[in-house]
């Protein structure tokens, strides 16, 4: 079942006094979360993080400045219904703008949950068309909205569509059904997914008590058709924020056989203001799961440049030019920093600032 505004004080997620302030962010932002979700949060705590991310709050109301309606600048992209065209190997394929939740942050949050938002008839010709006539593209991104709250048979027919595309080469699809409905991904929806073409399947999930033995039983029904699954995580303050909580979260998800591909730092979407950490807060994270956790628990820490410009990993870099002009300085996870000669540089040396520089052929400590 779907829980919608209304629907929050009786599944005593919300005090009765906040109905009005939660019907007013309704008017502006879809509302809505699974069983599943309600199941997983916990009413005795105001600060709880799945609560956080999917019960509205009246600050979603307050617009900053520098916020935007459209913040990763799909439309300026899109040059048919459904699809935006950024990069030219590859399109984002929107069939559907419905979700299974809401997510209070979304980058997308006035685009989905909107009446008429899934695509049919001519507008998905015009769509499959476009990917037909443009022989760059490579892969398929198929997300939206969340492409698995469409019907078995309809995926089906994406994949299929897409399948016989001879340039297509991989279709990937992006989802949170595993974590927030895992029983959604039924094994006739995974069956959907087959194909001579490599799909990949990227999962978005956040926290670490988002990764439920539901969602584990989903992934593996994924893996057991041989489909690779990845992961997506947006870094949010007051819910994953927090050195101990990020590591959980990849290291459980590497523990399910997902690989953490993505941690988006939060996009300026409108109302979002109180999610966003700061730039430097996510690359002092990013540097504690460097130093903490095997690097199959690191995701790419990206930005995606307001206006449409694409993602740029923004990760602080552990390398940077010797002052000396003879090659680099390079920090390890601890913070010490080691010479990484040019080639040719022979005479060893005893740097500014810590750094020692050897002969290239020596081990650098
Ligand atoms: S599931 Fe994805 S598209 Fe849907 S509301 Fe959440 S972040 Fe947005």
């Amino acid at each position: 079942m779907t829980l919608h505004a209304d629907d929050l004080v009786e599944a005593g997620l919300i005090d009765r006094g906040r109905l009005d302030e939660i019907r007013r962010v309704a008017q502006s932002f879809a509302v809505a979360l699974t069983d599943h979700v309600a199941g997983l949060i916990d009413r005795d705590d105001p600060q709880d993080p799945i609560a956080a991310q999917f019960v509205p709050r009246a600050a979603e109301l307050d617009s900053a400045p520098e916020e935007r309606a459209d913040p990763i600048g799909d439309d300026a992209w899109s040059p048919v219904a459904g699809i935006v065209h950024r990069h030219r190997d590859r399109v984002l394929f929107k069939p559907t703008l419905l979700c299974p939740v809401y997510c209070r942050f979304c980058f997308r949050r006035e685009m989905v949950g909107q009446k008429g938002a899934v695509l049919r008839g001519a507008a998905l010709d015009r769509a499959f068309a476009y990917i037909r006539e443009n022989r760059d593209i490579w892969e398929v991104i198929v997300t939206g909205g969340d492409p698995f709250l469409l019907s078995p048979r309809r995926v089906r027919e994406i994949v299929s569509a897409l399948g016989a595309i001879p340039h297509v080469a991989v279709i990937r699809f992006h989802t949170r059904v595993p974590a927030v409905d895992p029983g959604r991904l039924s094994a006739a929806l995974v069956a959907a997914l087959a194909t001579e073409k490599a799909v990949y399947v990227v999962v978005h999930a956040n926290h670490p008590r988002e990764l439920t033995p539901a969602m584990r039983q989903a992934v593996l029904r994924l893996l057991r058709a041989g489909i690779p699954v990845l992961s997506q995580s947006v870094l949010l303050r007051g819910v994953n924020d927090d050195p101990a909580v990020l590591e959980a979260l990849f290291r459980g998800l590497v523990a399910m056989r997902v690989k953490p591909y993505y941690l988006h730092h939060a996009d300026l979407a409108r109302g979002t203001a109180h999610f966003r950490t700061s730039v430097e807060t996510g690359q002092r994270l990013v540097r504690d799961l460097r130093a903490g956790a095997s690097g199959l628990c690191q995701p790419t820490y990206v930005l995606d440049i307001p206006g449409g410009f694409g993602k740029v990993p923004i990760a602080a870099s552990a390398i940077a030019q010797s002052a000396e002009g003879d090659g680099w300085v390079v920090e390890d996870g601890a913070g010490r920093r080691h010479a990484y000669l040019a080639p040719g540089v022979e005479i060893a040396r005893e740097g500014a600032g810590g750094a020692v520089a050897r002969a290239p052929s020596e081990p650098v400590a």
